[in-house]
């Protein structure tokens, strides 16, 4: 037994072979990252992966028993993921994570001119800080739905040869009013415009002709913008971060960090009595709200599809296994900023690359709204965790009263889960480029793991 409770970087003394692995498997998770910009495209890359390893539509399966794979793809926007154990009733060990990001969205009318160029009108979707996402290159992703249905994907900004766009900023010279200003009002939701063209029809509209461009192109009218869901993303690539590479600098590893080592997770482990069940939530980022988000009751129709079908059907079953379910709510966690190492508390605080960060509770101001794990849930956490010699370190998300945050864990708790927050430290959290620590993505990966295999 160790008397104290040291603190140690994941990277000391590592093996040559062990690095390997951690580096292997992030170049894996690079291209994920590349492949999943918005919660549709990671949806796709999830339900391709899972019918890779044999998993099945559970709308095109009557019958569900023991040992079977299923997958609920809600709205192209939200998947659930389950391998039946060996008895349903005695609970699901749940790995919950989300799929969608901060970000711009379009407003539905979107297109104007001003001062010569056309520019989009956005709406941001999450917590962002504006200025963040000024003078960088952006990338347009999405749908858009006509009105008989057509969807037309939408993807310009990643390709090397493809233009991209961007929000203007005012020069320094002239800045001088601009920089009195608090960070917070310096740049305006209403500011957000996006710069898409330039070039006037020989009536001189530049609307007129950039929406001419854009019908050619993907045969859509002003009006089809209504009818969309178009993003605006950093068009960054995922990258290896510093000399030694050990850490990865990208756009949304919040929370497709946890998200990736989720779906690695349940698809590698291996067949044990608990039934495993991944989450992959829509809507996170803006309050869980909306028939993607975790609060709507399709994953309760989930559950009791798979009840159904497995020819369980008794009223009151459903509350019954989620009071005998457990979750590791997988959703990212502050790592310390040396440049704002004042935002946290030393001794509650988590560092990138010294393993998953756990959080007995989240929620602001005397843990309002916060989920509380149960001590003996913690406990029951931690001796899987030690039994597999998984790093990890419990923080607090900041300092008291300086903020606070949530995550999905409170939506399952309230309906009888044990669940507990534990995900990958994060630098820049929300910022167009965040940065996590290769060895706490591989380490999420092998605990989410490890719960899944613990049996029940
Ligand atoms: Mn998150
Ligand atoms: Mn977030």
């Amino acid at each position: 037994m160790e008397l104290m409770n040291k603190k140690e970087c994941g990277y000391k003394d590592i093996s040559k072979d062990k690095l390997k692995k951690i580096y292997l498997f992030c170049d894996k998770y690079i291209d994920f990252l590349n492949a999943s910009k918005t919660e549709r495209e990671a949806a796709d890359f999830i339900v391709n992966k899972l019918e890779e390893y044999n998993f099945v539509n559970i709308e095109e399966i009557e019958e569900l028993s023991v040992g079977d794979h299923v997958y609920y793809l809600n709205r192209n926007k939200c998947v659930y993921a389950m391998i039946i154990g060996d008895n349903i009733l005695d609970g699901l060990s749940i790995v919950g994570s989300h799929i969608d990001s901060p970000r711009l969205d379009l407003k539905p009318n979107p297109l104007y001119e001003s001062n010569k160029l056309a520019l989009f009108k956005t709406h941001y979707y999450g917590g962002i800080k504006k200025y963040q996402w000024t003078t960088i290159p952006l990338a347009l992703h999405g749908v858009v739905v006509k009105a008989d249905g057509t969807k037309i994907g939408i993807n310009i900004g990643e390709d090397d040869k493809d233009p991209i766009f961007t929000i203007t900023d005012l020069l320094p010279h002239l800045a001088k009013e601009q920089e009195k200003k608090e960070l917070e009002k310096a740049i305006e939701g209403e500011n957000l415009n996006v710069l898409v063209g330039s070039i006037p029809n020989s009536d001189d509209k530049i609307k007129e002709n950039i929406m001419k461009l854009i019908n050619e192109k993907y045969d859509i009218t002003e009006r089809d913008f209504n009818s969309a869901e178009l993003e605006l993303v950093p068009a960054f690539k995922a990258r290896s971060l510093g000399f030694d590479q050990s850490m990865i600098a990208a756009y949304g590893q919040d929370d497709r960090s946890c998200s990736y080592a989720n779906l690695l997770a349940l698809i590698n482990a291996k067949e044990t009595a608990s039934t495993k069940v991944a989450i992959f939530a829509d809507k996170e980022e803006i309050g869980s709200v909306g028939n993607t988000g975790m609060y709507s009751e399709s994953f309760d129709l989930f559950i009791n599809e798979v009840l159904n079908k497995m020819g369980l059907n008794e009223i009151g079953l459903l509350s019954q296994i989620y009071n005998k379910s457990m979750m590791l709510s997988a959703d990212v966690g502050v790592g310390i900023d040396p440049n704002y190492a004042e935002a946290s508390e030393k001794n509650n605080a988590s560092y990138i690359g010294y393993g998953l960060d756990v959080n007995k509770y989240t929620g602001a101001r005397g843990k309002s709204g916060a989920s509380d794990a149960n001590a003996e849930f913690v406990a029951k956490i931690r001796s899987i965790f030690e039994e597999n010699d998984i790093k990890y370190q419990l923080s607090e998300l900041g300092k008291v009263d300086l903020g606070g945050g949530g995550t999905i864990a409170y939506i399952l708790a309230n309906k009888g889960v044990e669940v507990i927050d534990c995900g990958v430290p994060l630098i820049s959290m929300h910022s167009p480029y965040e940065v996590t620590s290769k060895f706490d993505i591989y380490e999420a990966y092998r605990a989410y793991l490890a719960f899944f295999e613990s049996a029940e």
